[in-house]
């Protein structure tokens, strides 16, 4: 029995994972960032404490997603402007006040590793897990661990430049993959033709109101036969693409997984991409399997409690 937590900017959401990755007892509160790191620890130490209480079976080790960058080795969270943390040592205290071990990593890496132990890449050594939501989040797993990089801040994959000088991403860059392939970035490629907007089934299904366009709209749009929902679609998907052909060009993993609010769509999109990633990956021979996520929201807890092991 292990306890994996996911620190995000509204929720501190933590759970009980057993040995075959199921989540017995889950316990939340609001993430009192404005307040600083250490009311925000507190509450996490307290959660913990909460479910160690409860389990029946001794926890062995806790695991926290941390929305930032982490010194996994030393524990510690390095940047996680969201969270209000930076240079903050975690670990090392809070494995004192619990008495088992602790172990921090990226949220995104978490939710990698969940889908790579219990979820869509169960069985695979190396996998990748893309997150195609407000932005485009990812985590590496190769050999079955999570890969960081020498600083610890790999797997950043929704910052790879796919448009030389093209559009502005939160980062600060021009052209990110980010800015073209999160769900966000559809929505705005929809709305960006204002005078075919109005009349296409996009506001029809948003009931007039462009402010209602959802990711899913535009692919229902699209699938019910509208010009110009498939239009955006087709942009969108080659865009996708690039980024995932890029990808498999430099670590050709066993397994892909397609998770966040655009991967709703399912083996629409499987298959839309699987028929453009000929062309994209080098020699033609597409060998990666793409797959939808399967654990949803509790892939965080799931693999924050695989830290570790
Ligand atoms: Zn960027």
């Amino acid at each position: 029995m292990r306890i994996g937590v996911d620190l995000g900017g509204t929720n501190i959401a933590a759970g009980i994972v057993d040995d075959d990755g199921k989540v017995l007892a889950k316990k939340s509160v609001a993430t009192q960032a404005q307040k600083g790191p250490d009311v925000v620890l507190a509450d996490i130490l307290r959660l913990c404490k909460e479910l160690m209480g409860e389990s029946a079976v001794p926890v062995r080790h806790v695991g926290i997603g941390i929305p930032g960058t982490v010194n996994s080795s030393r524990g510690m969270v390095l940047m996680a402007p969201n969270i209000n943390f930076k240079n903050v040592p975690v670990s090392q205290e809070m494995s004192r006040l619990l008495n088992i071990p602790v172990y921090l990593d990226n949220d995104a890496n978490c939710a990698a590793l969940g889908e790579a132990r219990f979820g869509a890449a169960r069985g695979s050594q190396n996998s990748i897990t893309v997150t195609l939501g407000t932005g485009v989040g990812g985590g590496i797993i190769i050999g079955g661990k999570i890969y960081t990089g020498t600083f610890f801040g790999a797997g950043e994959i929704g910052h790879q430049i796919i448009r030389a000088g093209g559009n502005v991403c939160g980062c600060g860059q021009r052209g990110c993959w980010e800015a073209y392939a999160s769900a966000a970035s559809l929505i705005r490629q929809a709305r960006r033709w204002e005078h075919r907007i109005t009349t296409s089934m996009i506001a029809e299904m948003a009931g007039g109101d462009l402010e209602k366009i959802t990711a899913k709209i535009i692919f229902d749009a699209a699938g019910a036969g509208d010009g110009l929902a498939r239009e955006v679609i087709d942009e969108y998907v080659g865009n996708l693409c690039i980024g995932l052909g890029n990808l498999i060009n430099i670590f050709q993993p066993d397994v892909m997984v397609i998770g966040g609010g655009v991967s709703g769509h399912g083996q629409g999109l499987i298959d839309a991409i699987e028929c453009r990633m000929p062309d994209m990956v080098f020699n033609g021979d597409v060998l990666t399997k793409f797959v939808i996520a399967r654990l949803g929201n509790d892939a965080g807890i799931v693999g924050a409690a695989c830290l570790g092991e």
